[in-house]
């Protein structure tokens, strides 16, 4: 029923018909803007400018100031040798300047500055030998000074565009920029003190002063709440839409959960208990339950989801627990064994690897209610598994999961409840941006008992000295991960480093020593971390697929090889594979320098704190916030105009204003509503879209 509105058609253009943007020059500028259109091009907002407001007579131009002004051009020097520069004198009436050009041809300078002729120049002025002078000035132009652009965005470039080439096009693209429907509240608006959507456009490409460039102008928020608030309308809508499928309400006794914690050899944690008590209340209601359960490394969030499992399976429905990896997978089986043993529960692991037989028996007994949980990777999402009755799918996501692949995995059972669950403390501005679409419950506390992790720097030149004292320590019995140096979008290289570094472990403390490695099979990779965790193997050296999830409470030691390479977010998710018990464990962070100023601020934090959440606020600010989410190409955080280290709080408002929005005018059929479905269009929202074409 909806359409593009016309208003924004102009914005839909393809760049390349912009003038100066050719085929070849057009490709390089869409990667450039990250988009074809000529809108994508007009949100990409310059990083500087240059001032060309400021003039002067020649006489009082002061030493290294940027000066635009007339002159006339009196004489021309051509200096014999051509090592030394060619030079123009001009004059203004009050003074003269001295052009100085290297490696220039004469017939170009000539037909530049003809002699005797009028001309604007502008450059940086400079006093040589007690005259000024302008090296290669940066304009010199025939007409009148006021033609000039007085002030020349600077741009973010790529190679092969110069600013001069993507200046034009920008400038003709801001002829097609349309008036639009305000979708932003008036009275905020007001508040705010906000431009109109066109005139902040055009006012970000035209900045006068230092202060328009920062994120915070009045014209930058207000571009940056337009991108947030069509991000966090869609995720509204589509929480929305999808709350409306009907869910179904779990009653239950708690039987099954009685016989899950009398094996437990702990109690929960306060903050287990308070999640399991906002699940429950998401399960006994009608509305379909789509939560996120945020926690640390290692602050038991399995136990809370089998616990939630329970109340499905209690009720003659199935449930399901997905994990990234085979490993993960594997090792949920194990974990979940003994409780699912306990309450007489029957399961299946279901991956990849089970072919033929095996799995068309699996296939049966999950279609058929035989199995009533359902354990495995991705794989038990395919197409050719059917359900008998799913009541809740668990996705132990560890990011790997995107918007999209949540709303494919519900049209698996009619109504399913979805809780996801992801170890990385997300920041909560990110955490709106990504999953805004889900409730969110936080496990803010360790299982009691645990020291912290004690967290040392070591330089690679002293590793002997490491080495020696990790051979006393394995005499005590303990066990160690050695992870090895990450090299850059390169498995082959990760793979080459840590052969070598086994080899040579494997000299120096004997037999016990194991490897594994994303290239391995899967079976083999079992078979090594089976031999780990069961006490077989005292190092386990591995790439970084260790990273994720893995739980051998024994092993107390992490070593982490060019620690200087990783980011904080994964040596905190590293990290998280130690201190896992009662003992003392600890994390060798090993370095080579010397050390870039980013490097060791990540290293200093990682000792100075334990704290996921402090931890993932610093990543943030050290880098962007594609990179933490691991969503870089998924377009769920990837923001042209806001900024999520400096515009959290708008975010913050861009959510309630959605939600509001929601509750008030689910079909956006108000007219504030029908403008922020231009605005949805502009931001190419098509999940959100398709719900009023009644897709
Ligand atoms: P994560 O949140 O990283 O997935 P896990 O669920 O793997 O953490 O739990 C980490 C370890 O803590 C497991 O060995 C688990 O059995 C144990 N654990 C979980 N809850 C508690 C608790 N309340 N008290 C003690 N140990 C617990
Ligand atoms: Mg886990």
């Amino acid at each position: 029923m909806s359409q593009r509105p016309f208003e924004i058609d102009p914005l839909f253009r393809g760049l390349t018909t912009l003038p100066g943007l050719g085929p070849r020059n057009g490709k390089l500028v869409e990667k450039l803007v990250e988009g074809p259109r000529v809108a994508d091009l007009l949100f990409h907002g310059p990083a500087d400018f240059i001032d060309r407001r400021f003039t002067c007579p020649l006489s009082q131009a002061p030493n290294g100031k940027m000066l635009t002004t007339q002159v006339r051009v009196e004489k021309h020097y051509q200096n014999e040798r051509k090592s030394l520069p060619y030079r123009v004198k001009c004059t203004d009436g009050s003074g003269t300047v001295m052009l100085v050009f290297f490696h220039a041809k004469k017939g170009w300078i000539e037909k530049l500055l003809p002699l005797g002729s009028e001309r604007v120049i502008s450059g940086k002025i400079e006093y040589f030998q007690g005259q000024i002078q302008m090296v290669h000035p940066e304009v010199v132009k025939p007409q009148e000074r006021e033609s000039l652009e007085a002030v020349e965005p600077i741009y973010p470039l790529t190679a092969g565009i110069t600013n001069k080439v993507l200046r034009k096009a920008i400038k003709s693209a801001l002829n097609y920029v349309p008036k639009l429907p305000e979708w932003i509240d008036e009275a905020h608006k007001k508040r705010e003190n906000w431009p109109d959507w066109d005139d902040a456009v055009r006012s970000l490409h035209t900045p006068e002063s230092a202060k328009d460039l920062e994120p915070t102008s009045k014209v930058r928020m207000r571009l940056a709440y337009d991108e947030l608030l069509a991000n966090q309308l869609t995720l509204a809508l589509v929480r929305d839409r999808r709350r409306k499928i009907n869910g179904r309400s779990f009653i239950s006794t708690g039987d099954l959960r009685k016989k899950i914690e009398a094996v437990l050899p702990f109690n929960l944690t306060g903050a287990q208990t308070r999640c399991l008590a906002e699940i429950d209340k998401d399960m006994i209601a009608k509305a379909r339950m789509l939560r996120l359960l945020q926690g640390d490394v290692g602050s038991g969030k399995t136990i809370v989801a089998v616990l939630a499992m329970m109340n499905a399976v209690e009720n003659g429905a199935q449930a399901a627990i997905i994990a990234p990896t085979e490993i993960l997978a594997r090792q949920h089986e194990k974990s979940l064994r003994p409780w699912l043993e306990a309450a007489g529960v029957r399961f299946v692991t279901l991956t990849g690897r089970d072919k033929g037989k095996t799995r068309e028996v699996m296939l049966k007994q999950i279609k058929d209610g035989t199995a009533q949980v359902i354990l495995g990777t991705h794989s038990i999402f395919q197409s050719d598994v059917e359900y008998h009755d799913l009541g809740i799918a668990v996705i132990d996501e560890q990011h790997r999961f995107g918007v999209h692949q949540r709303m494919e995995l519900s049209t698996k059972g009619k109504g399913t409840d979805i809780l996801v669950m992801t170890a990385t403390p997300i920041p909560r501005s990110l955490a709106l941006t990504a999953y805004g679409d889900l409730e969110i419950s936080k496990l803010d506390e360790k299982p009691p008992g645990r020291k912290p992790v004690e967290t040392m720097l070591f330089s690679q030149e002293k590793l002997d000295d490491l080495v020696a004292a990790l051979k006393r320590k394995i005499a005590e019995g303990v066990r160690i991960y050695w992870v090895c140096p990450l090299v850059e979008e390169s498995d082959v290289l990760d793979l080459a480093a840590a052969e070598e570094r086994y080899d040579i472990l494997k000299a120096q403390f004997g037999e016990r020593i194991g490897l594994v490695h994303g290239r391995m099979k899967p079976t083999d990779k079992d078979e090594v971390m089976t031999a780990f965790a069961g006490g077989n193997l005292d190092i386990l050296v591995a790439t970084t697929v260790i990273e994720v999830g893995v739980d051998v409470p024994e092993a107390t030691i992490m070593v982490i090889e060019h620690a200087e390479r990783f980011g904080l977010s994964q040596l905190h998710q590293l990290r998280g594979r130690v201190g896992r018990s009662a003992e003392q464990s600890y994390c060798f962070l090993v370095y080579s320098g010397p050390l870039g100023e980013i490097a060791k601020e990540r290293l200093s934090i990682m000792r100075e704190t334990e704290d996921g959440f402090l931890i993932a606020e610093k990543d943030l600010e050290l880098r962007g916030s594609g990179d933490i989410l691991g969503t870089k190409q998924s377009g769920v955080t990837d923001f042209a105009l806001a900024d999520m280290t400096v515009h959290g709080e708008l975010l913050a408002t861009a959510r309630d204003d959605a939600k509001l929005i929601i509750s008030k005018s689910p079909e956006l059929d108000t007219r504030r509503g029908v403008s922020l479905k231009t605005l949805l269009y502009l931001f190419e929202r098509d999940q959100a879209i398709r719900y009023f074409r009644g897709g």
